[in-house]
């Protein structure tokens, strides 16, 4: 017998433990299971293990809107946000409902039964991988956007010749020792600039290698205003006002950089020249040659990078490799750096749907080829939501929102006694990618692969909270865009190639 639910959710990290928060709170009718592949709840922030892992968005924002973020450090350890997540499940009995260990490889809907059948794979402790199958009428991707497996790493030339150590940041080993030894971490991201200071406590010496600099800058790592807040009045209220305070501030310093990036750009790298005194070449190191925000811009918390540069435990050397060596990396300038380890923080693999294969109707579904309907459905495919983030905000932002959404057009089909909901294309052509004006190389290498972006809503994936907050919660969920349907339709059910066919 197959076991059947409501909503199947895929993933118990940030995005799938709020999702199960909203289904209890405002569809409490629906029977639910969170299928995660892992071993404890997370995602992310179980995952990632590296020295120092912590958000860089202040977690007033990047926490649930339903749950104070109340630990003084509004930007956060790996630790800490891992433990707020486990404690929201624990609380709220959200942890009764996951199964652990459960890969979803393949989901397969039929308009004829209205349901998806979930194919999974059950890691038993022995190590043996049992197949599962389950049903469910509405299926409610919070996978995540990049692959778990392993990280991107380039190909470098004779990387097998290095005598030392090379490990990703993604997979970090437990036993890397690394108190006096000379360490390289090749990139200019989030990660390079949380792995510089913290390892350069014990470490001989770090240097960071890029190939090009990226925009730092320093953030308090207390919020004042909201920890002060919280002296004064209820825990929820402080929240939120901090939250809004924090968003505006967001908005404002995203706009500023749209529509003045000389002026932002000029007064990033001032900080930075000032943090790190003079002689310190910032043009080569810290001056960037895109605009602020066409790449995310890496928050540093209270300048521990930048002090620990100015304390000779840290260096930055901007360069492209032409080698490896025995000893470690060569240079195409000739110069030589000595490692004992080299960390390559290199970036992601992007993922959607956790990788798994999804069908309609038999017929087999390329995101590539559907347009995304508010930037949380695709064109053509029913009874499916998935959540992806804000690039220039925090993520929990728009998964609250998306969350909320998901459960008001619940609770509409019920009111209208329907079982199948599908965003049909009706002559929107691609205008965009899913993902615009934002050119890291991991995002770039996905795209293709990516629903796309109409030229006009609903069919524009916004990177603006007050925009989705009127598109996701305050509009009427029923739209033109949307068909609501009970008819068995079979075959005959367009295939999700809507937008291959407009586009001919
Ligand atoms: C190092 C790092 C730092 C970051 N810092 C920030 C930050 O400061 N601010 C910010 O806003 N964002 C940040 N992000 C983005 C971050 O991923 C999100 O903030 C947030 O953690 C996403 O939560 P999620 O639940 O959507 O996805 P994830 O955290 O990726 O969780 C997805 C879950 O789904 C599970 N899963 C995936 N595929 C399957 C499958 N096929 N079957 C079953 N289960 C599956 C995974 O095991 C995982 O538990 C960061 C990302 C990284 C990698």
């Amino acid at each position: 017998m197959v076991e059947h639910f409501d909503v199947l959710i895929m993933g118990a990290g940030l995005s799938g433990i709020g999702a199960a928060h909203h289904l209890q709170k405002l569809c409490a009718n629906k029977s639910y299971i969170i299928l995660e592949q892992r071993e404890r709840i997370g995602g992310t922030w179980d995952l990632f293990r590296y020295p120092g892992v912590r958000s860089d968005s202040d977690m007033l924002t990047m926490g649930y809107s339903f749950r104070p973020w109340t630990n003084p450090k509004a930007i956060s350890s790996g630790d800490d946000i891992r433990d707020y997540i486990t404690a929201t499940a624990r609380d709220e009995g959200i942890d009764r409902h996951i199964r652990f260990r459960h890969r979803i490889k393949r989901a397969a809907w039929s308009s004829q039964d209205a349901q998806w059948t979930v194919d999974a794979v059950r890691k038993s402790p022995d190590g043996r991988d049992e197949p599962v199958t389950l049903t469910c009428n509405f299926l409610f991707s919070c996978a995540g956007y990049y692959r778990y497996s392993a990280g991107y790493t380039p190909e470098f030339p004779k990387v097998g010749c290095f005598q030392g150590r090379v490990v990703h940041p993604q997979a970090w080993p437990e036993d890397l020792d690394y108190a006096g030894r000379r360490v390289v971490v090749i990139g200019s991201g989030a990660t390079a600039v949380t792995l510089l200071p913290a390892m350069a406590k014990t470490a001989g010496h770090v240097t960071m290698l890029q190939r090009s600099p990226t925009y730092i800058v320093t953030l308090p790592e207390q919020d004042k205003i909201a920890n002060w807040l919280r002296g004064v009045m209820p825990a929820m209220w402080a929240y939120k006002l901090s939250r809004w305070k924090n968003v505006a501030l967001m908005i404002y310093i995203y706009q500023l950089a749209q529509h003045y990036p000389n002026f932002v750009k000029t007064g990033i790298v001032k900080k930075v020249r000032e943090a790190l005194g003079p002689g310190f070449d910032v043009a080569t190191h810290f001056t960037p040659r895109y605009k602020p925000w066409e790449q995310r811009l890496c928050v540093v918390p209270d300048g521990d990078l930048f002090q620990a540069i100015r304390a000779g435990r840290a260096s930055v050397v901007t360069g492209q490799i032409e080698t490896f060596t025995e000893k470690g990396i060569r240079l195409k300038s000739g110069q030589e750096l000595e490692a004992d380890i080299v960390v390559t923080a290199t970036g992601l693999v992007m993922q959607a749907f956790g990788g798994a294969e999804l069908s309609v109707d038999g017929r087999s579904v390329d995101p590539g080829q559907t347009l995304a309907y508010k930037g949380v459905m695709m064109s053509g495919v029913p009874n499916l939501a998935s959540v992806f983030g804000y690039i220039n905000a925090s993520w929990t932002l728009k998964a609250d929102l998306i969350c909320t959404y998901v459960c008001r057009l619940l609770n509409l089909m019920d009111k209208k006694g329907v079982r199948q909901v599908t965003p049909r294309n009706r002559g929107e052509t691609a205008a965009a990618p899913f993902v615009e004006n934002f050119s890291p190389g991991y995002i770039e290498r996905a795209l293709a692969s990516w629903p796309k972006q109409g030229s006009k809503s609903p069919w524009r994936v916004y990177q603006n909270y007050i925009r989705d907050t009127i598109s996701l919660k305050w509009s009427s969920v029923d739209n033109d865009a949307l068909e609501f349907s009970n008819l068995p339709q079979g075959s005959s059910e367009p295939a999700p190639r809507e937008l291959a066919e407009v586009a001919k």
